[in-house]
């Protein structure tokens, strides 16, 4: 807790870029492209995602990929507790370096995806406050975290999460878009999910190739649609964007079979769900798809 003694008496930021080359020259500390390290040096954009977040007293943050803590000191000053899992252990000692001073944050040396999130969750000392997530997540993992929580029964009340500008237009796409897919989908099933700004990629250390965006993501009270199975809606929105210039007729073949009575199948489930063959996957909103897939039930595919 040295240099977070200092830097409270300072008013200086883990994200100040002198401070921050300065932790990684004091702890010897490289970079491993593995796990997507790109540290955010920028206060004012710190300080826009608390406030993108609306993070106070009455919240608990989790939060992924604390790094060297840039973010984690911003969250911790105004939530109340922090959970940080990171997965490199060579930063466990730098954030107890950094982060010292703050008895409100708790680092967990764990891959995210592989932690018993449940069981930690109970480690808030007010359990009941609601969950956000904040971070600037790891590039080269945002899907699988993305859908690992959003598909835990966790009731997070929002993402408010740093990714690649591209991911994020895919994420928050609407029908009729080239970002529109099957992943657009996936996360608006359950989520409201809106870029709130764009961030360049020279305010990280090391520069990323690509742009950034922070992406807010609020659960919904219920999943935007009611069908009979969750799993075979996502199946079937995958293969209807398989091959993105075929119409929704030959994708959804290619994925259950071209033989006479599966095209018979197929012709009645399309009429009963009021769809067009000939139209492309990404016409089709998230009810149309939740109608598709109840029709396909219906008919037995
Ligand atoms: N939050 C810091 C910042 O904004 O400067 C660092 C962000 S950096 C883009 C991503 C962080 O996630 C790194 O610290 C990396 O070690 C960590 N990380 C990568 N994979 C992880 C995983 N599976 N579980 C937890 N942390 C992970």
């Amino acid at each position: 807790g040295y240099l977070s003694n200092n830097l409270e008496r300072t008013h200086m930021r883990i994200a100040d870029k002198n401070i921050t080359r300065a932790v990684l020259e004091r702890h010897g500390f490289t970079f491993k492209k593995s796990f997507g390290q790109n540290f955010l040096t920028d206060t004012n954009i710190l300080q826009k995602i608390v406030d993108t977040a609306e993070i106070d007293q009455d919240v608990n943050v989790i939060e992924i990929g604390p790094g060297i803590g840039a973010l984690t000191e911003f969250l911790a000053e105004s939530a109340a507790e922090v959970m940080a899992f990171e997965i490199d252990d060579r930063l466990i000692p730098i954030l107890a370096d950094t982060l010292g001073r703050f008895d409100n944050v708790t680092v967990v040396n764990q891959d995210i995806l592989k932690t018993d999130l449940q069981t930690q969750i109970q480690n808030f000392k007010n359990p009941d406050l609601p969950i956000k997530v904040v971070a600037n997540l790891p590039y080269y993992i945002t899907t699988p975290i993305l859908m690992h929580l959003i598909e835990s029964k966790i009731p997070f009340s929002e993402f408010v999460v740093m990714m690649q500008r591209e991911v994020a237009d895919r994420i928050s796409a609407e029908p009729n878009t080239k970002a529109y897919g099957s992943l657009s989908i996936a996360v608006q099933y359950y989520m409201t999910a809106k870029v709130a700004f764009i961030v360049p990629r020279t305010v990280f250390v090391p520069a990323p190739n690509v742009d950034s965006a922070i992406l807010k993501m609020v659960r919904r009270e219920q999943p935007l649609v009611q069908v009979q199975d969750e799993d075979f809606l996502f199946r079937v929105s995958k293969a209807a964007f398989v091959h993105r210039r075929k119409t929704l007729w030959n994708n959804l073949t290619s994925h259950f079979g071209k033989s006479e009575e599966t095209k018979e199948k197929l012709e009645k489930a399309l009429e009963l769900a009021d769809i067009q063959p000939s139209i492309r996957g990404e016409a089709l909103s998230i009810p149309d798809f939740g109608r598709l897939a109840d029709s396909l039930k219906e008919v037995g595919l």
